[in-house]
């Protein structure tokens, strides 16, 4: 197992009823995108209704965790108190091609000062934090190879 992106001592996500699924999956390895079960238009991050066609009756459905880099930021100072001595390290915004062009958030593993490329294609890394009460999972993302 291989430790965390980023220090101990961030909060922890709190799953809620409508995003439940999502935190679910990445605990067992998938990544659950909301789908609208009338139009299938994907949608991230989840909503409550379709933004597409306003139905009400939404679903999840598994896609491949594999992306392109969007759009991506290295921090340098770092605002949370937990980061106060990690940095430089990089967010990425990455586009899930297949699922409709959803965005999703996460970190870029590797070296915090590789080179950022715009469209790299990404693959999904599911890092566990089994010691955390309740244990959770993060999506990252590395260079696809
Ligand atoms: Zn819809």
């Amino acid at each position: 197992m291989t430790s965390p992106y980023l220090r101990p001592g961030l909060p922890a996500p709190l799953p809620s009823d409508l995003d439940r699924p999502y935190w679910e999956g990445l605990r067992d390895e998938r990544l659950l995108i909301q789908r609208c079960k009338r139009c299938a238009r994907f949608q991230w991050g989840p909503e409550w209704i379709c933004h597409r066609c306003l139905n009400v009756d939404l679903g999840w459905t598994e896609v491949e965790p594999r992306g392109f880099i969007y759009s991506h930021q290295r921090v340098w100072h770092p605002v949370h108190p937990a980061l106060r001595e990690q940095g430089p390290y990089v967010i990425v915004l990455v586009t899930i091609a297949h699922a409709d062009e959803v965005r999703v958030v996460g970190n870029l593993l590797g070296d915090p000062l590789q080179d950022l490329v715009i469209g790299a294609e990404v693959q999904g890394v599911f890092e566990h934090h089994a010691d955390a009460d309740p244990a959770y999972t993060l999506l990252q993302w590395r260079y696809a190879r």
